[in-house]
């Protein structure tokens, strides 16, 4: 799928819309949350536009575990070795408010289970 000219998400990584990235290579970007829930709140996203993990195909599954991996080196590289939560909310009963896939890296406090 290419760019949704329409999504906030597609817009940061097209650089139209400014963010506080914290780690970028060819296929993912993780940014700080504009809304922080904990003291560490990234996002971490693929480049490419897919809404919900719903939409994901075979053909996207190196894509995901290049994604995956790289939360641990976000998480790694923010001091986040004591533990951190992964979030990922998959249409609007749960929450997804932003249509492009994105992995909450969540740190820097106790978590509950279950989430809320
Ligand atoms: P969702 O509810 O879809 O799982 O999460 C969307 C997240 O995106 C929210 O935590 C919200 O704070 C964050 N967000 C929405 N718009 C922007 C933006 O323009 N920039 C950044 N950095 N975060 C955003
Ligand atoms: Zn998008």
């Amino acid at each position: 799928m290419s760019a949704d000219p329409h999504c906030i998400f597609c817009k940061i990584v097209a650089g139209q819309i400014p963010a506080e990235k914290v780690h970028e290579d060819e296929h993912v970007l993780a940014f700080k949350d504009l809304h922080p829930a904990a003291p560490f709140h990234a996002l971490l996203i693929p480049k490419e536009h897919i809404p919900t993990l719903n939409h994901l195909e075979e053909e996207h599954d190196l894509l995901m575990g290049r994604l995956l991996r790289a939360a641990g080196r976000v998480a790694a590289a923010h001091g986040l070795g004591a533990g951190y939560r992964l979030v990922g909310n998959c249409e609007r009963a749960a929450g997804q408010e932003v249509f492009h896939i994105h992995v909450h890296i969540l740190g820097g406090r106790k978590f509950g289970w279950p989430p809320g």
